[in-house]
């Protein structure tokens, strides 16, 4: 028996440039089936959300759920020292630790409207997070190989082959799917990097990588100079610079097509713009992520057309706040180019609801508010003071609301999120026990806390 249920608001923003003053969508089961101007049903078949806006659910296309629990751990250090942080921390986390970590994650992407991803993750427990939160996206199974006396080229993909299968059971019969991440330029050889790009054809796979992140890493690959490349001598990893950007150098790799997502871009330059646009390849925009860690303000005129919006981790920009980002992403763009017109706020809903679906390849499902699409859409309140008075609804989301603000969370047609059940925050997702979840993530908690520095590290 097919459910149909009807949702109003005060403004429905089907897309951007599409506002409808006291409208309605109608579900069935998990697709949207009309939107549409108020009709007389009363409130026994309509679910009024009143002084809202309802819009398309938003895509935050790179993220990072397993790191959830060390958000706030390293704080205030420069780039490498704070991945070094990060890495010898996660030695002491257990499986049951990254899984509570990556559902907290998962269940704050619902709570701030958010209702597709793009993780990058290494333990894989990022897909079992999304998947009970009941988020879509693709989850990316990280992979690293920076030396070459490691794992072999076919010891790393039978290995990824493994963790893959398992992430792929967990995927089936949910609008997540898998793909694949060899971490950067820095962190995966050559060799391995062409390998990857091979199996990733085969299999059909999605590919993410962070690439032109950080100057560091652009002058490894330029002309093995600089902090990451007296890191790898110091680990006497000979890693022969190809003497590229790095975009040129992951297309040497093979690495380029459609189906790739680069994250970060904020070392891309003009030559790189014309490998993106020939080879069709995606960027993921995170803003907050690369001020934070001090790596600079991408140049978005050189990212090519298709762009997402990505909060990176916890760790990153300590909230996967994807309205803060679009707030952060409009005002760097225009303190950095000194200029209003560079980019408005129906530029940014845009890409973080139909550019991220097309960055991941799913416009067709998601993105929109359309008859056939995916029941995926959100409902933010307009009744917090400072949302008050709101003009325009997407000056509105983007220069006053935050995650905060979110009443409602619909994935597939699946109430995720809902503000309306109760005062208590841990409460307010339907079918998850998030009070145990809070649980487990105290042990992980409890475990970082407690780390103590090794005397000398292995990763420098
Ligand atoms: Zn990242």
């Amino acid at each position: 028996m097919a459910e149909t249920v009807v949702w109003r608001a005060d403004v429905v923003l089907t897309e951007p440039n599409t506002q409808l003053f006291d409208a309605e969508i109608v579900t069935q089961n998990s697709v949207i089936q009309e939107v549409r101007p108020r009709t007389a049903l009363g409130n026994d078949t309509v679910r009024d959300l009143g002084r809202a806006i309802l819009m398309p659910g938003l895509v935050n296309v790179h993220t990072h759920l397993d790191y959830t629990a060390m958000r706030g751990a390293v704080e205030d250090v420069s780039f490498f020292p704070w991945i070094r942080g990060l890495t010898e921390r996660s030695a002491v986390l257990t499986p049951d630790d990254w899984l509570a970590s990556a559902t907290w994650g998962a269940a704050e992407c619902a709570a701030g409207g958010v209702t597709t991803i793009g993780d990058c993750t290494p333990t894989g427990r990022a897909a079992e997070a999304a998947a009970t939160v009941g988020l879509g996206g693709v989850i990316y199974q990280e992979l690293f190989g920076i030396d070459p006396g490691g794992q072999t080229v076919t010891e790393s993909l039978s290995e990824l082959q493994l963790k893959l299968n398992k992430i792929g059971a967990i995927c089936s019969g949910t609008p997540l799917r898998p793909g694949v991440s060899p971490h950067s330029p820095y962190t995966v050889r050559r060799e391995l990097l062409q390998a990857v790009a091979q199996f990733a054809r085969t299999h059909d796979l999605p590919i993410c990588i962070h690439a032109a992140e950080s100057l560091p890493e652009c002058q490894l690959v330029r002309n093995g100079e600089g902090e990451i490349a007296e890191s790898l001598r110091r680990r006497s990893i000979n890693w022969k610079p190809p003497g590229l950007t790095t975009v040129q150098y992951l297309d040497d790799c093979g690495l380029l097509g459609d189906s790739t997502l680069l994250v970060h871009g904020v070392q891309s330059s003009a030559s790189d713009l014309l490998i993106t646009q020939r080879s069709g390849l995606a960027w993921a925009h995170c803003p907050r992520s690369n001020a934070k860690l001090g790596n600079g303000v991408a140049p978005l005129g050189l990212l090519g057309s298709r762009i997402g919006l990505g909060t990176d981790s916890a760790v990153s920009s300590n909230t996967l706040d994807l309205f803060e980002e679009m707030r952060f992403a409009v005002y760097m763009q225009r303190a950095n180019r000194r200029q209003i017109e560079t980019m408005g706020a129906r530029d940014i809903v845009s890409m973080a609801t139909q550019g991220g679906a097309s960055v991941l390849n799913i416009s067709g499902r998601t993105g929109r508010l359309e008859p056939g699409s995916s029941a995926d859409f959100c409902a933010i309140s307009l009744n917090s003071i400072s949302c008050q008075p709101a003009y325009d609804a997407c000056s509105a989301l983007v220069y006053s609301c935050s995650a905060r603000d979110v009443l409602l969370t619909l994935s597939g047609g699946r109430v995720i999120y809902d503000a309306a059940i109760g005062s208590d925050p841990m409460e307010r997702y339907p079918g998850l026990n998030m009070r145990k979840t809070y649980e487990a993530l105290q042990n992980a908690v409890s475990r970082i806390r407690n780390w103590k520095s090794p005397k000398t590290s292995k990763a420098d």
